[in-house]
Order: C-alpha cells, then structure tokens, then sequence
C-alpha cells in the first residue's frame, strides 16, 4: 500500500472551512436530533454529535420519544419552531416514519434526507445538503488529489444515504459509476475491473485480496463489529499489500462523516442566513 486514507487530516480540512463559516456568522445554529427507543450505540453516537456541537458553539436538543406518535409530535414541533435551524434523525427508524421525516423543510434537512434534497443532489444543484458518509467520501478522495476521470469506479451498496447519492457526485467528477447490491452477480469479476472500489454494505471484512485488481484504490464506508473490536467492509490486513490506497476502519470515512454534518449545519444555516436559500 502506497497510501494510507486516513481521515483526521481530511476532517481538520473541513474543520478549518468551517472555523471560516463560523466567523461570518452572527447568530449560532440549533439542531434538534430526534431518537426513538434509542440504544447505548446510538446514544454514544449522539453524544459525540452533541460534544461536536457545543465544540463550535452550536445549539443542541435531544428528544428521545419512545413512540412513533411522540416522534411525529416531536418532529412537527421542531419543524415548527424558528429557534430550531437544523433537524436530524438519528436512524434505524422504522420505514412508517419515513413519510413524515421527508417533510422536513428543505433549510431544515441538514443531513440531506428527504426526497427533495436528494433530488437536488441527483441533479447537480448547488447549496444544497448532501448526504453526510457520501459526501465524506468524495472530500476523501480530493483531499488525497485522486482523480476519478474516466476511472472506473464500483460502489457496492444502494442505500438512500450513501450508495445512491454517491452515483451524481462520482459522474460530477467523469468517473465511469457500477452500482452493485445484494443480488448482482458475478460481483467479483466486476470487482476486478475496478480502479476504485467503495464499499457500503455492512458486511465485516468482505472486501478481500483475490476481488480486487493491483493498485486499486479502496475506500471502506461500512462499520461492523467483530469479535467486540470495530471494522469495517474491507479485509484490511488482508488487501494492504495489493491495494494502492485503502481508508483505515476506524479513522477513515467515520470521521470525515462527523465533520461534514457539522460543516452541513453551519452551511445550510449560513446559506439561509445570507438569503441564498
Ligand atoms: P443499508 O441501508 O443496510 O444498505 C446496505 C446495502 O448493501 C444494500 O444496498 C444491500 O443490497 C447491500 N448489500 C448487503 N449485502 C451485500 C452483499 N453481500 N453484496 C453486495 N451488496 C450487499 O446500509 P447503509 O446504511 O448504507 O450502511 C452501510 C454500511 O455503512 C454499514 O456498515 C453502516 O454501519 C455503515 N455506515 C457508516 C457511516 C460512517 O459514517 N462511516 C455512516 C452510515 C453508514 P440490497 O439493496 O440489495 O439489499
């Protein structure tokens, strides 16, 4: 491996653009996560968010419900309320909510959920949120100067929040796009063909050395754990020889997500402020 992804330096990037945004700033964000029945890992997660926040000076509210009916309740309010400037919902959540998230207002979407932000987002419009792992992995990729002109590249995995909005924003930059899910066949011969590989399924250590071709590029989105010790999609020890460039589990892409929801709070409220939106 000639080069390891890692994603603090990418983060502290972004984090600098950030401290930028902030300075033209003369009112601070407030963002209200919604949860349902939570559990210790989403709650570790929020918390991370929560001292992300209050790093930047942002405003923070935690609604944990415990029913759907007291979900919509809580999302209704938040949207209703000018204090609150930016909503998220702290996912799994069950698909009969998903109606009612995609009513977020489109200022409001700060994690770029809803159909009318992805829309956006498939054609190329500016100003709008993206997406938080998705957008990660394309400021990895240019923070490390990897050009995908005319590359082929392979996601695996089709979710709303990071395989599909990953297919405008690798096209944006001439890149030749396969989208491979659980029932493509013959996905190790489309592996092999890949100059840059990013995976997103959620699938401990899937990616191994005989599914990729010399000097592949490879970028690890997934979080799994293992045996009580985090890892992501890619055989890490197993591909560092072959690859030429590979995201480290944990490190990589994690990282870089949490600072592009803070960069997306800070931008969409930024963009609102100054009367783009
Ligand atoms: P998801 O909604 O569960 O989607 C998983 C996708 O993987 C689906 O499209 C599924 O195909 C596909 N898939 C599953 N098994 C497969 C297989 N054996 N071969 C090929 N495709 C397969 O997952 P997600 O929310 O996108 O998350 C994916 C991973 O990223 C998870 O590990 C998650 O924890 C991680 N994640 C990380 C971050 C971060 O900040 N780093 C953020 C979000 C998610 P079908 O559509 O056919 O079912």
């Amino acid at each position: 491996m000639e080069l390891l992804l890692e994603g603090k330096s990418v983060s502290e990037s972004i984090k600098n653009r950030i401290q930028e945004r902030i300075k033209e700033l003369t009112k601070m964000p407030k963002v209200a996560v919604l949860t349902l029945n939570p559990d210790e890992a989403n709650l570790a997660y929020i918390n991370k968010i929560e001292k992300n926040c209050s790093k930047y000076k942002i405003g923070f509210e935690l609604k944990i419900t415990k029913t759907e009916r007291e979900f919509i309740n809580e999302l209704n309010k938040a949207k209703q309320n000018d204090e609150i400037t930016g909503i998220m919902c702290q996912q799994p959540l069950p698909k009969s909510l998903f109606d009612e998230i995609n009513t977020i207002p489109l200022e409001k979407d700060i994690e770029g959920i809803t159909h009318e932000s992805l829309g956006k987002v498939f054609v190329g419009e500016k100003n709008v949120n993206i997406p938080c792992t998705s957008k990660a992995v394309i400021e990895t990729l240019d923070f490390y100067n990897i050009d995908l002109t005319g590359k082929n590249v392979v996601v695996v995995g089709r979710s709303n929040i990071v395989g599909k909005p990953l297919i405008p924003q690798l096209l944006a930059k001439n890149a030749t796009v396969t989208v491979c899910h659980s029932k493509t066949q013959n996905i190790e011969s489309i592996l092999q063909m890949a100059d840059v590989i990013i995976m997103a399924i959620g699938k401990a250590k899937f990616l191994k050395k005989e599914m990729i071709k010399k000097d592949a590029i490879l970028i690890d989105v997934g979080i799994n754990f293992e045996n009580g010790k985090i890892c992501g999609d890619i055989d890490f020890e197993d591909v560092k020889e072959k690859a030429y460039a590979v995201t480290p589990v944990p490190g990589g892409i994690g990282v870089v997500t949490n600072a592009v929801l803070i960069e997306n709070i800070i931008k969409k409220f930024w963009l609102f402020w100054k009367n783009v939106v």
